[in-house]
């Protein structure tokens, strides 16, 4: 049986960030990995553009991880969004902060923060073994699934970092699940969370709209009034303000059964002077016209508020402009957790200690997205990741040293 004194399984941002600490500290870890190559959900979030933090006042920053944001907190202030910056520029990788105030590196993907963060593993003497699948214990050690068959391994102490339930395709498929759950681990459901929404499209306006973006409009939920943009797919919306709504609107759904999205087609101008504008149009004028010429509307924004308004033509320019003002997009169901960008649920917080070991199996450290915690897209799911990286890494470093 193989001996390791440092066990860390999964090979994402969490895992990484803690073979880094636990390295540096001159500690001897081999990192396990399922899939063939490391961290293919981070080098996937680099196709957006690797945002790997937020620049907002770090008050706000750390409160947006919801019911989790007190029990994160610590693990935040050692590794807030400054540190994010510094710990990236020790790689080499600039950054910059973008309009939003979102943070990413200046090359815009993650492959070459991958390979000097890989580099710098391989200095301090970290191991990583690629094709290990953990698929639990037997007694105290651990059970891998190889090319060369099932291994047993003997470790001091191990770290989970194993992702949570969104795109299973790129490793992270929860299948770890089952084996903690055996252990009397408590883990709460997996839900979809910075997700897409299904709606319920007529044929007509899918056949001319599916793939169009909705820009320049706000969206009001329990999350608040948001400006951005969305997009109209061929099942419903997706795009960054639909996920900034998304946990509201998963939430009422679960709820109420029902969730509705607020929309302002015309954010820059109040209501009383969209029906003033609008009045002054002929009456005799289509609909269409008097929506371009009293309120620029047109295109897709247009046949959204015919599609969602269908007796539209009718209305007086009050009653028009107040539709135009809070538009109401009925939600039928989120869309599957494995098209989600990230995941609620999870190991929940009364399983773990101040440390990150989990209760139920002393030794055994868990950290990243497979804790009970979400947060929006901004950089706060990366941040995270890599501060309870950092945070379980050196609470392992202190039971070892106990
Ligand atoms: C499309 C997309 C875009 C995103 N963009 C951003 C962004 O711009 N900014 C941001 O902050 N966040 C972003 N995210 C979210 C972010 O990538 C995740 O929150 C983060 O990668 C989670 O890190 P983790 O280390 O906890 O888990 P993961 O990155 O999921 O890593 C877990 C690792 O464990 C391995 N593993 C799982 N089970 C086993 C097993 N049984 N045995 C061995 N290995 C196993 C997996 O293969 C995987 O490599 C994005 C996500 C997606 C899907």
């Amino acid at each position: 049986m193989q001996r390791d004194e440092i066990a860390i399984i999964g090979g994402g941002p969490a895992g990484l960030m803690a073979a880094e600490m636990l390295s540096g500290a001159g500690r001897a870890v081999t990192v396990y990995e399922a899939m063939p190559t490391v961290a293919r959900k981070f080098l996937l979030a680099g196709k957006s553009g690797l945002n790997i933090t937020h620049s907002e006042p770090y008050a706000r920053f750390a409160g947006r991880f919801g019911e989790a944001a007190e029990r994160l907190r610590p693990a935040l202030d050692a590794f807030p969004p400054d540190a994010v910056c510094a710990w990236a520029a020790g790689l080499g990788i600039e950054t910059f902060v973008g309009s939003s105030g979102r943070v990413f590196p200046t090359a815009m993907k993650a492959s070459p923060l991958l390979r000097a963060w890989l580099r710098r593993l391989e200095a301090q003497g970290a191991t990583i073994r690629t094709r290990h699948r953990w698929i639990g214990f037997a007694d105290q050690h651990l059970l891998f699934d190889t090319p060369e068959g099932p291994k047993t391994i003997e470790s001091a102490a191990t770290l989970l970092a194993l992702g949570g339930a969104s795109w299973p395709r790129l490793g992270s498929d929860a299948s770890w699940v089952g084996p903690l759950r055996e252990k009397g681990v408590p883990v709460a459901p997996f839900r979809p969370a910075n997700c897409g929404f299904d709606v319920d499209w007529s044929e007509a306006f899918l056949s001319r709209f599916a793939g169009e973006p909705i820009k320049s409009v706000t969206a009001t939920s329990d999350a608040g009034v948001i400006p951005g943009e969305f997009v109209i797919t061929r099942h419903g919306i997706e795009g960054s303000l639909v996920y900034a709504h998304a946990a509201s609107l998963r939430d009422g759904l679960e709820r109420d059964g029902e969730a509705v999205l607020l929309l302002d087609l015309m954010p820059g101008r109040a209501a009383e002077r969209l029906a003033r504008d609008l009045g002054r149009q002929s009456e005799k004028a289509s609909l269409g016209n008097r929506l371009r010429k009293g309120a620029s509307l047109q295109g897709v924004k247009t046949a959204l508020l015919r599609e969602l308004a269908p007796d539209l033509a009718r209305y007086a320019p009050e009653r028009l402009a107040m539709t135009m003002k809070a538009l109401p997009l009925r939600v039928q169901r989120p869309r599957p957790i494995a098209e989600a960008i990230s995941s609620a649920g999870g190991i929940r917080w009364s399983g773990i200690d101040a440390g990150y070991m989990l209760q139920a199996l002393p030794g055994v450290f868990v950290a990243g997205e497979m804790l009970d915690w979400e947060a929006p897209t901004g950089g706060y799911l990366l941040t995270a990741c890599m501060a309870t990286g950092r945070a379980a890494a050196q609470g392992l470093d202190s039971w070892l040293r106990r």
